[in-house]
C-alpha cells in the first residue's frame, strides 16, 4: 500500500529523516517508536503531505505521492490523520463535526452523512453523544469523535500521531481497544505512541526511529525481546 525510498527531510540545515526506506502492506498496523525530536511526526507528515519530502520516492497504492502532477486534496481524502490534540471544531455537535467532510468533500447528502456518522459512533461506543458538543466529552470521548471522524472519508490508511499522549491514563484504554478493532478490521495503519502494550500486542510490525533514520524494522516479539541496536536497548529500557 505504501512504499517508500530514501525519504529524506531537512528544515533548514537539519536534516531531520535521513534515507527512510520501508513498506507498509495493505490491512498492517505498523507501529513507529522513538526518542522525542527523533523524526516519526515528521515522516508522518511527509506521507500525508503536510510536509514536502526533500528527496526519495513515496508510492501510495501504486501512485507516485510526489509526482507534480498529483490531485493533493484528492490525495488526502484517502490518508486520514488522527492527531494528538483531537482538533474538533467546538461549536458544532458530535455527529455534525464528523458529517462535515464527508458533506462538503464526497459530495454526501444530509441524510447520508448523518447515517455514516450514527454508524460509526456507534462503532467508536459513542452512539449517545451524536448530539453532544465536544466540550460535553471527556478526553477519551473527543478522540474517539476524532477517529470516527477520519473514518468517515473511508480513507485507505489510517495515521495517528501519538493519540493518547494527551489523556488521562484512565481514557487511555478505550482509545486503544478503538484502535484494535480497526486494526483486528484490517485497517491500514500507522501508529506513532509510546504505548508498548499496544505496539507489542496490536502491531505487525514495529520501527524504531532515531535521529532521522530507521535502526529497527521488524515485528514486536522479536524487536521487544531481542533487540539488535544498542540505541533500541537504551530507548526500550527507558521507557519499558
Ligand atoms: P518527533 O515526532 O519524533 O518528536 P519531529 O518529527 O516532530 O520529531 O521533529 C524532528 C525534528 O525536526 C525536531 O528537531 C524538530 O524540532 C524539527 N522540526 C519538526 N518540524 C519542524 C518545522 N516545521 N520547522 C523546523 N523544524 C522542525
Ligand atoms: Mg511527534
Amino acid at each position: 500500500m505504501i512504499k517508500i525510498r530514501h525519504l529524506q527531510k531537512s528544515f533548514g540545515q537539519v536534516q531531520v529523516l535521513k534515507d527512510i526506506s520501508t513498506e507498509i502492506r495493505k490491512g498492517e498496523c505498523v507501529c513507529v517508536i522513538g526518542p522525542s525530536g527523533s523524526g516519526k511526526s515528521t515522516f508522518l507528515r511527509c506521507i500525508n503531505l503536510l510536509e514536502q519530502p526533500d528527496g526519495g520516492s513515496i508510492e501510495v497504492d501504486g501512485r507516485d505521492i510526489l509526482d507534480s502532477g498529483l490531485k493533493i486534496d484528492d490525495y488526502r481524502k484517502e490518508v486520514g490523520m488522527v492527531f494528538q490534540h483531537f482538533n474538533l471544531f467546538p461549536n458544532m455537535t458530535v455527529k455534525r463535526n464528523i458529517m462535515l467532510a464527508p458533506m462538503r468533500v464526497l459530495g454526501l447528502s444530509e441524510e447520508e452523512s448523518s447515517g455514516k456518522a450514527l454508524k460509526l459512533l456507534r462503532q467508536v461506543g459513542l452512539e449517545s453523544k451524536a448530539d453532544t458538543y465536544p466540550n460535553k466529552l471527556s478526553g477519551g470521548q473527543k478522540q474517539r469523535v476524532a477517529i470516527a471522524r477520519a473514518l468517515a472519508m473511508n480513507p485507505k490508511v489510517l495515521l495517528f500521531d501519538e493519540p493518547t499522549s494527551a489523556l488521562d491514563p484512565e481514557m487511555v484504554g478505550e482509545v486503544l481497544h478503538v484502535m484494535k478493532e480497526l486494526a483486528e478490521g484490517g485497517m491500514t495503519m500507522i501508529v506513532v505512541t509510546h504505548e508498548m502494550g499496544f505496539a507489542r500486542e496490536v502491531s505487525d510490525r514495529v520501527l524504531f526511529i532515531d535521529h532521522g533514520v530507521i535502526l529497527e524494522d521488524r515485528p514486536p516479539r522479536e524487536l521487544f525481546g531481542r533487540p539488535e541496536n544498542e540505541r533500541t536497548k537504551e530507548f526500550l529500557a527507558k521507557i519499558l
